[in-house]
């Protein structure tokens, strides 16, 4: 975010903050300026980020992370991306991590079938046994669909119901696919995506869902919104995904702010 003081951030009321409910603070986009980052994020309002494990090793970090730093939450499992080779001494020490008192979600977990980097069927294994698990620990599903809706729809159809809840991560789907999945009780997290020229079809979703079903998140250091887009992402930048669901919801950044915060301190259970 270098050229942050060429264009400033939204500005939010005294009182107001944000939550960014996934980013991947342990990654090495990161390493060099942590320390930088949750302070612009706290600075602009954003005071809580829940950084996000896609395997044994981040979800490691996360935790470490969130025991370190003020503000820092944790989420640990495995991605789609990275379910080859892992077995029960794996999930053995997800488990320990899950009951550190920081972790607030169990995820990310899903199918990928845009990338593949697993076969299919694995993917489908380790979810099923992922969600298993989460509903164990009493945690929120924090889950990655891509190119999958259909297919992560009937696990969950199959798996319900959830007393703890859950969220559709960087949500990718239509209208249609929103309402099925706040009928079954999830959340929905909207993506810097949603400030792209071409992202209709996702804004339409955002219109559709109710104000109290709404998440924020920016994936960072992944999909920056306008106007940093194809740059690092990082936590401060869910002020202009805020701002933009404002926009398309026709109301104040406040609204959105208080609105998301509320759903994400209840979903997450989150202190402070
Ligand atoms: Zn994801
Ligand atoms: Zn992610």
């Amino acid at each position: 975010m270098s050229a942050q003081k060429e264009i400033p951030l939204p500005l939010l009321p005294e009182g107001v903050s944000l939550i960014d409910t996934h980013c991947h603070l342990d990654m090495k986009a990161y390493a060099g300026d942590l320390e930088q980052v949750l302070a612009r994020a706290a600075g602009a309002g954003v005071r809580q980020v829940l950084s996000i494990g896609i395997d044994l090793e981040s979800s490691r970090r996360a935790v470490a992370l969130a025991g370190r730093h003020e503000g820092v939450f944790a989420a640990v499992g495995i991605h789609p991306h990275h379910v080859e080779g892992v077995g029960e001494r794996d999930y053995e020490e997800l488990r320990d991590l899950a009951a550190a008192p920081r972790v607030v979600g169990y995820g990310e977990i899903g199918i990928d079938l845009v990338k593949q980097y697993a076969p299919a069927p694995l993917q489908l294994e380790h979810f099923r046994r992922q969600i298993r698990l989460a509903r164990d620990l009493v945690l929120p599903l924090i889950i990655h669909d891509r190119g999958a809706h259909k297919e992560v729809m009937a696990v969950l159809r199959e798996e319900g119901p959830f007393p703890a809840g859950g969220v559709m991560h960087c949500f990718s789907g239509d209208a249609a696919l929103a309402r099925e999945v706040v009928a079954l009780g999830f959340h929905i997290s909207v993506p810097g995506v949603v400030t792209f020229n071409k992202a209709e079809t996702l804004q339409e979703a955002v219109r559709a869902t109710p104000l109290d079903r709404l998440l924020v998140e920016t994936d960072g250091p992944f999909l920056a919104p306008v106007p940093y887009r194809g740059k690092r992402n990082e936590p401060a930048c869910v002020l202009y995904t805020a701002q933009k669901v404002a926009e398309l919801k026709k109301t104040d950044l406040a609204v959105v702010a208080r609105a998301t915060t509320a759903n994400a301190r209840r979903l997450f259970r989150l202190e402070g």
